[in-house]
């Protein structure tokens, strides 16, 4: 039987930054994993591949759409989609296996098999007890399932299966027009594919805000894809290699339908809590199914944390990782601590977006007065020299103090841009310190700029 002080189950990325800043402050570490490979969804089957793929298919077009406007001739461009996979497969193991480097260097010991919680301090791992001091619930998430949809994984998937595809679909039907639906349907869309999202709210990317929502939906119909919005998904019907999706309009009471090849299925992800002995210690789970847990991570039950997707907030992987870092440093005496008004937010589409902090129709709901500072990638010389001058940076900011409190960026790069902001709004910045900062030109960081020169007395080029 091994003693550890900390031992963690789950090696995504709340659960192996854990276990290396548990190492980092000199604990006994151990991370159990069952799955073949370290890195969890994020690595394996979510954030890394994903983005191999919408990389891959954004330079194929842009070989078939800018290369020609700049000069460069190669003639017709394709693709091959085996090679597209394989492409993602080496980024896949390129990713985990640099976390299994960091567990030797660290000296984390990774417990293969499940780990399932027996008693007080003791995990048991595919039959073999562990001893653990600590114990940290980093268990992740699921694709959350829906009546009427059986998934195959094949004719209907997942993000799990659409990273996967055979072939390349002639029409895909997206459930969803959130994270994991706008993302991978702007990978098929480029790559050919039909692509038609039914999402059952008003707008797409739930909780964005919405000034922003409404241009990106915008330019993503302009790409080609095609939104149905107020449609709520019943079934979907399976005959002779086809599928066919059945919705109703929220408006109205007839039953429509709209047929696939594949469907992909993206309303949400569930916490994984159940299976793991969690009622063995006494740890409490919400009414939605998530591990409760208070701000130094700490459940209910002494000597089990939580973190990461199975718990309450944001499925991010940084929200996760923060928190494996906040419960290692709790367990070791320190003040573990995670700022939840300060977590970025981005969409890898093209353009991508950003956002962090508060949105406008947040701020109206908490009658906050504010001022919105935009402006357009238009007025951006680097922008307008990458094909890239569609969308806008907003800040908003409080009327009185100035203070940023939020900030929406759709546009060239959106993901790196908002981490100025991230870092203006930790030290409790006003819009006017970031426009009195000096950005260099020509970059798509001048826009950050203008739009906080837009909550004073304006931009300059706008
Ligand atoms: P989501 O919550 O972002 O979007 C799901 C959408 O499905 C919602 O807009 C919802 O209204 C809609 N919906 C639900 N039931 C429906 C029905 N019956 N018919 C039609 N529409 C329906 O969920 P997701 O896109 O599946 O992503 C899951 C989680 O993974 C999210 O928390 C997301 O943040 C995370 N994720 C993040 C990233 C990223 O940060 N780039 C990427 C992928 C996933």
């Amino acid at each position: 039987m091994s003693n550890y002080d900390v031992l963690i189950i789950g090696a995504g990325p709340g659960g192996y930054v854990c276990a290396i800043r548990a190492a980092q402050l000199g604990l006994k570490t151990a991370c159990v994993e069952g799955r073949g490979a370290l890195g969890g969804t994020c690595l394996n089957v979510g954030c890394i591949p994903s983005k191999a793929l919408l990389h891959s298919s954004h330079m194929f077009h842009e070989a078939r759409h800018n290369f020609g406007k700049m000069g460069i001739k190669l003639g017709k461009a394709s693709f091959d989609w085996s090679e597209m996979l394989a492409y993602k497969n080496q980024t896949i193991k390129a990713n985990t296996s640099g976390i299994e480097y960091l567990f030797k260097k660290n000296g984390v010991e990774w417990l293969k098999g499940w780990g399932r919680i027996v008693e007080k301090g003791v995990v048991e791992v595919d039959g073999q007890r562990c001893e653990a001091k600590n114990i940290v619930i980093a268990t992740g998430s699921e694709p959350a399932e829906l009546s009427g949809v059986a998934v195959d994984e094949k004719s209907v998937v997942t993000s799990t299966g659409a990273l996967e595809l055979e072939t390349v679909p002639e029409k895909l039907v997206v459930i969803g027009a959130g994270v994991i639906g706008l993302e991978l349907g702007s990978v098929f869309s480029r790559l050919g594919s039909e692509v038609v999202f039914l999402e059952y709210l008003d707008s797409i990317a739930a909780g964005m805000d919405i000034e922003v929502s409404k241009a990106f939906q915008r330019l993503l119909k302009r790409q080609g894809m095609t939104f149905v919005l107020g449609a709520e998904v019943k079934s979907v019907e399976k005959s002779d290699g086809k599928q066919t999706v059945h919705y109703g309009l929220r408006s109205g009471s007839d039953v429509l339908q709209e047929s696939a090849d594949v469907v992909l299925l993206a309303t949400g992800r569930s916490p994984v809590a159940k299976g793991l002995g969690l009622e063995n210690v006494g740890v409490a789970i919400s009414a939605k199914g998530f591990v409760s847990k208070d701000d130094q991570m700490r459940t209910s039950a002494p000597g089990v944390y939580a973190i990461g997707d199975a718990t309450e907030g944001p499925m991010l992987a940084h929200k996760a990782e923060d928190e494996g870092m906040a419960a290692a440093e709790s367990i070791a005496g320190q003040a573990g601590h995670v700022n939840y008004n300060v977590i970025p937010s981005v969409i890898y589409t093209h353009p991508e977006v950003a956002s962090i902090g508060r949105s406008e129709q947040e701020l109206k709901s908490q009658g906050i007065e504010f001022k919105a500072g935009n402006f357009s990638f238009r007025g951006n010389g680097r922008a307008k020299a990458t094909f890239a001058s569609d969308g806008m940076v907003k800040i908003l900011a409080d009327a009185g103090s100035d203070r940023v409190l939020g900030c929406h960026i759709l546009g060239p790069a959106a993901g790196e841009l908002v981490h100025e902001v991230a870092v203006a709004m930790e030290f409790g910045a006003a819009a006017e310190d970031l426009a009195r900062t000096c950005h260099a030109h020509p970059t798509y960081s001048e826009a950050v700029r203008e739009a906080a020169l837009a909550c004073g007395d304006g931009p300059i080029h706008s």
